[in-house]
């Protein structure tokens, strides 16, 4: 008995793993907010925890089925990359989001790398960057 409960426990436990991507609560945009100041206030809430921890914090601005705008929650990255959580499958990518992380006198944290582009490029959205200095790209 103590065998089968556990094979059920494990199965649970697997069944919840491969529910997550799509168990993501996406944060919704302030209605009438355009594409471009919703993704502002959304950079503009992860400076503060971007510079304390010297981190980029990203994510996608999305889509709904019924027009509407939402985000998905930031990601943690590293100094000077970061992976956006994928979204829920049902909105469209229409935007990535970044922040540039602290001030660093050796990183041109100000302006979107090479790297920002192409990835973006890569993915076929346009992309959003918030800068120590409090450039918006
Ligand atoms: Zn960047």
């Amino acid at each position: 008995m103590k065998f089968v409960l556990s094979i059920a426990a494990a199965l649970m436990v697997s069944a919840c793993q491969a529910e997550a991507p799509r168990d993501i609560e996406v944060i919704k945009a302030p209605a009438g907010m355009s594409e471009v100041e919703f993704a502002k206030a959304t950079l503009n809430r992860l400076q503060t925890v971007s510079f304390a921890n010297n981190r980029e914090y990203c994510g996608y601005i999305l889509r709904a089925p019924d027009g509407t705008l939402a985000a998905t929650p930031a990601s943690k990255g590293k100094v000077s990359s970061c992976r956006g959580t994928e979204a829920p499958e049902e909105y469209l990518v229409v935007a990535s989001y970044h922040t540039h992380g602290a001030f660093e006198y050796d990183t041109p944290a100000e302006f979107p790398s090479v790297g920002d582009v192409e990835a973006d490029e890569a993915e076929g959205v346009d992309g959003y960057i918030s800068t120590p200095g409090g450039r918006f790209w």
